[in-house]
């Protein structure tokens, strides 16, 4: 058996394995743990807005990075900074904004895992919307055990997601070249779903990621290289996934290892008589070197196009040997 998921793992599974559009949840935790200290159980929402503002503050006033994946979107935060920084509001109606605008979404899917809404549920706290928030002992907890560790792998996350982000905007104009040869070959999307059967077949019911047993409902298709670059479906490039894995993947650039397991997933397709194999070698070449070629070369292009933008900031992360991953996904798949 697993070991059993303690209160530190369930703020781990919120604050690692979220998926983050936007910073706003690391800035929450911080905000908790900060007031946590305080060793009070409730906490007005103006108090919440305070800690929360000086954090962004803090957090923008030197060298801002974007705080958002869109890079043609700012989030409310960044709005409200830049307008306080520039004058044009004081420090009180920027702290009325926050109570009034930035809360509405982070504090209710705070405790979400992945998309799991139900295994976090009030693990830390519960609210009553632009009142008050009332901290859980569970809170006190590991402020108490861990909160040295816990403001680092924050902080961390923070910038890993600014990083990000940042690279994501710059490369937004660049490579569009390279970019445009994807666009007009691109195909229309098609339904992947109907390849799982197909696909299973080759990966044995463990995902392609983090090599854990995946529960027939939650079997995602994923395109290891994304489809917002290669702009097709072909099943060279398709995989199966738990849903947390191709969510928190996102559109992030993997590692040459999960480029090798590709290659020889599809050379095991290759060796079979399975009839869709030509479709194999239709994309990718006849032989088997020139098929590891041809994944290459899209590989790199999507690499020009992405510009490092790998998944968790690493070339070599790698889910299937992240001990912390496997406790999580046993919980999930065991779990509501
Ligand atoms: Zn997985």
């Amino acid at each position: 058996m697993h070991d059993r998921f303690e209160d530190i793992d369930y703020w781990k599974a919120i604050i690692l394995y979220g998926l983050n559009a936007a910073t706003y949840k690391i800035a929450l935790g911080k905000t908790l743990l900060e007031l946590t200290k305080h060793n009070n159980e409730s906490l007005e929402w103006s108090t919440l807005a305070k800690a929360y503002l000086d954090n962004y503050i803090n957090r923008l006033s030197a060298n801002p990075l974007p705080q958002q994946s869109n890079p043609s979107r700012r989030t409310v935060m960044e709005r409200i900074t830049t307008q306080l920084r520039l004058g044009t509001i004081t420090y009180e109606e920027a702290l009325g904004m926050v109570e009034r605008e930035a809360f509405n979404d982070v504090i209710p899917r705070f405790h979400t895992i992945g998309v799991n809404k139900l295994m976090g549920a009030e693990k830390f706290y519960h609210f009553d919307h632009g009142k008050k928030l009332y901290l859980h002992d569970s809170l006190f907890r590991i402020h108490e055990s861990s909160s040295g560790e816990l403001y680092k792998e924050l902080d961390a996350r923070w910038s890993l997601l600014e990083g990000a982000f940042q690279m994501g905007h710059d490369n937004w104009d660049l490579a569009n070249d390279i970019r445009e040869i994807y666009i007009k070959k691109g195909t229309e999307r098609t339904n992947i779903t109907g390849n799982i059967p197909f696909l299973n077949g080759y990966q044995g019911n463990v995902c392609f990621y983090c090599g854990e047993q995946m529960a027939p409902s939650d079997i995602h298709v994923d395109h290891v290289l994304p489809r917002q670059v290669v702009m097709h479906d072909e099943i060279w490039n398709l995989v199966l996934s738990h849903s947390l894995c191709n969510l928190h993947k996102e559109d992030f650039l993997v590692g040459k290892h999960y480029l090798e397991k590709l290659i020889d997933r599809n050379e095991n397709i290759m060796g079979s008589n399975h009839p869709w194999k030509h479709k194999i070698s239709a994309s990718l070449g006849a032989t088997k070197v020139a098929r590891a070629k041809s994944t290459y070369y899209h590989y790199e292009n999507v690499r020009q196009v992405l510009g490092n933008r790998y998944w968790e900031n690493s070339p070599t992360y790698n889910r299937a040997t992240d001990p912390f991953y496997k406790k999580l996904i046993t919980q999930l798949n065991n779990k509501p």
